[in-house]
């Protein structure tokens, strides 16, 4: 009987993985379940976080012994107008692949690990002060309507459910469509995007303090660009939050 049972249940999972195919996303080998996001143990396994020491400003780590700086050559090069960034992974090989998946072929089953891994390095960072709202990186109209979503609001909003934030799409906008980043050296980025963005008709912010979120973190000339948008319009401060960080 107890081999029959077995028999059975081994024939009902054969059954189910044809109809749920439950294989991870990213290797396609191990067994990733819908509540894992579709990537496996293993993948999971290779998720880099941000451990410090990293600049107390731009969140850069640091390669080798900790120096007495507080700020990096990044920072020290850049006019940076958010008083801190962090980012809660390395962008690296899977974190990577995972973020192109999610972001350009609208994977969205990737969606709930980026929030978790972002909510995990966030969330208790953002409760040691008071912040008055998530405010995601917008994407110009253009864009957002052929990509059909913000990823950046997305993750807000879970970031927002966890911490009890309220999230604010109402406060900035993207005013000129800037081409992509990926190919740009430092001055070219900050360049592109320096006048990108634009405080919002009738957003008034009376001295509040934002997080600002997006997915990757470059050289932080996209954020700081946004950064600098709220600030004019009244923000007392302006901290930034990735999931990832690409350098
Ligand atoms: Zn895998
Ligand atoms: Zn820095």
């Amino acid at each position: 009987m107890a081999a029959m049972g077995l028999s059975a249940r081994s024939w009902l999972d054969a059954a189910l993985g044809f109809l749920f195919p439950e294989a991870c996303q990213l290797c396609g080998e191990a067994r990733a379940t819908p509540s894992q996001a579709y990537v496996c143990a293993d993948c999971r396994a290779e998720v880099r976080f941000i451990e410090p020491p990293f600049c107390e400003r731009c969140g850069r780590p640091f390669e080798g012994e900790i120096t007495n700086q507080f700020e990096c050559l990044n920072c020290r090069e850049m006019e940076l107008a958010f008083s801190s960034a962090r980012s809660a992974v390395f962008a690296r090989e899977k974190v990577l692949e995972l973020i192109h998946r999610y972001k350009y072929h609208r994977a969205l089953w990737f969606e709930p690990l980026l929030a978790e891994l972002l909510i995990q390095r966030a969330a208790p960072e953002l409760a040691k002060a008071k912040w008055n709202w998530i405010v995601p990186v917008p994407l110009h109209p253009a864009k957002q309507r052929e990509r059909e979503f913000n990823q950046a609001e997305r993750l807000a909003v879970r970031l927002g459910e966890a911490t009890g934030i309220g999230v604010n799409t109402k406060l900035v906008e993207r005013v000129i469509p800037t081409r992509s980043q990926t190919l740009l050296s430092r001055p070219e980025r900050e360049a592109n995007v320096r006048r990108a963005f634009a405080a919002k008709k009738g957003a008034e912010l009376k001295g509040d303090r934002l997080v600002l979120l997006d997915d990757v973190f470059t050289t932080g000339a996209t954020t700081s660009a946004c950064a600098r948008a709220l600030r004019a319009a009244g923000a007392a401060e302006v901290c930034v939050w990735t999931v990832a960080r690409g350098i």
